[in-house]
């Protein structure tokens, strides 16, 4: 497909939308946000307001009937001033929405994704437990048919929404003491159904604003036409929505890696050394142009990435690729923004420490540095073989 790195006219209106939501309601409260281990309610309705919860949903649900490359845009505004946040719409609207948007039924969807849209309700997507994320087709959860429909036993773990979530999609094992993908169904549960028991918020190092929670199911009994999806396609689908976030995670890095930057230059430009600023000297040049040259490069990685899976044709490599160069690059910037910043970006009243922590997951989550390097590498040879 022919890719253009000029946005479209649309996207380029959403994007600015998108910044100055960011500039305004986010920039000047994610360092609270970051200590309290919160994002205020009234900012996620403000977002759904304005549409960034439902740029990718199609119109008759409420969305704007974009594509992935909407996405990529709305969550690199977002992260350039609080990853924690850029995080809550990965999952909501990257993972949750996705998945009910590419495997539910129309009664699913009807019922779901208006709402998800706005951010009436928000969605979690459980996959991880605590014995399981890279091999997440290790898990144990189990959904076992009753007589009304299925009950679900087992814990989910690392769940980022969970605490608000009104409504979780949970992979569990349909084909009890099996393996394989085709032994997974997902399943759509409510918020507050009996059963559903969602535990504290961890204490993490970034991502602070997002709430990340354990979620277990104890009998949690739900009706048969909560299975979303084909019967043991649950880990298929998951896949596929994965493939999708990987590229929106990209952009998260990318995000947080120009806002790295963006302090660097701003602070080269007003702080003096030895009779000018220290832009003036060619050492922080250096740096700054090759922070520069990542931040542009890991961008067009990742929107060329969501050009491939909005044509229809999605590029797998391409997306572990985008994923494994922005995640690597936004830390490379961000401590080289640090270290521009000298004792200042030490301190926690320059941002930059923040969204370097923050961006550290980008490193582990929807597949780790390691996981994409052997994505990459497979997909080579089986290109090789192919021709
Ligand atoms: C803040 C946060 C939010 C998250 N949100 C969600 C969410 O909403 N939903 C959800 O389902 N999950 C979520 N996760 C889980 C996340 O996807 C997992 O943490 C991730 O997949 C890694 O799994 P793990 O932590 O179990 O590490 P492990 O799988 O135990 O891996 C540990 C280390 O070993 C490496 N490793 C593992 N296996 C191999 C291998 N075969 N070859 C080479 N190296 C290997 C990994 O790369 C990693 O470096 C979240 C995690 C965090 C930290």
């Amino acid at each position: 497909m022919a890719f253009t790195f000029e946005l479209p006219e649309e996207l380029t209106m959403f994007r600015d939308l998108a910044r100055k939501f960011a500039a305004e309601q986010i920039a000047p409260h994610a360092r609270e946000w970051d200590e309290k281990k919160w994002i205020p309610d009234d900012v996620i309705a403000g977002m759904g307001r304005i549409g960034l919860l439902g740029a990718t949903l199609p119109e008759e649900y409420g969305g704007a009937g974009q594509g992935l490359l909407a996405m990529t845009v709305v969550v690199e505004e977002i992260a350039r001033w609080c990853g924690g946040t850029a995080l809550f719409i990965a999952a909501h609207s990257g993972l949750c929405s996705t998945h009910i948007r590419l495997a539910a039924n129309e009664e699913q969807k009807q019922k779901w994704l208006p709402r998800l849209a706005t951010g009436e309700v928000i969605g979690s997507w459980c996959l991880s437990e605590p014995e399981c994320g890279t091999d997440a087709e290790a898990l144990t959860t189990r959904a076992e048919k009753t007589a009304n429909g299925w009950k679900l036993n087992g814990r989910k773990f690392w769940i980022t929404n969970g605490k608000r979530a009104g409504v979780f999609v949970v992979m569990a094992r349909t084909e009890l003491g099996q393996r394989g993908t085709r032994t997974i169904s997902a399943f759509l549960v409510e918020g507050d159904r009996p059963g559903v028991i969602v535990g504290e918020p961890e204490d993490k190092m970034g991502m602070r604003a997002s709430d990340t929670v354990p979620v277990n199911f104890e009998n949690c009994e739900i009706p048969e036409e909560n299975l979303c999806g084909v019967y043991n396609e649950g880990y298929v689908d998951a896949l596929r929505v994965l493939d999708r976030g990987r590229v929106t995670i990209g952009s998260l890095s990318v995000g947080l890696g120009r806002g790295c930057l963006e302090e660097a230059v701003k602070y080269a430009g007003e702080r003096q050394s030895m009779g000018r600023p220290l832009h003036g000297h060619q050492a922080i040049q250096i740096k700054l142009a090759d922070m520069e040259t990542q931040v542009e490069a890991a961008r067009i990685l990742v929107r060329q990435a969501a050009c491939t899976h909005d044509a229809g044709k999605p590029d797998k490599q391409l997306s572990s690729i985008a994923k494994l160069f922005a995640s690597e690059m936004a830390s490379r910037v961000g401590w080289d923004s640090i270290q521009i910043h000298g004792g200042a970006g030490y301190t926690k009243d320059v941002c930059v420490e923040r969204l370097v922590r923050d961006n550290k997951l980008c490193e582990i989550g929807e597949g780790s540095s390691e996981v994409q390097r052997m994505l990459i590498a497979r997909g080579e040879y089986a290109r090789r073989a192919a021709v």
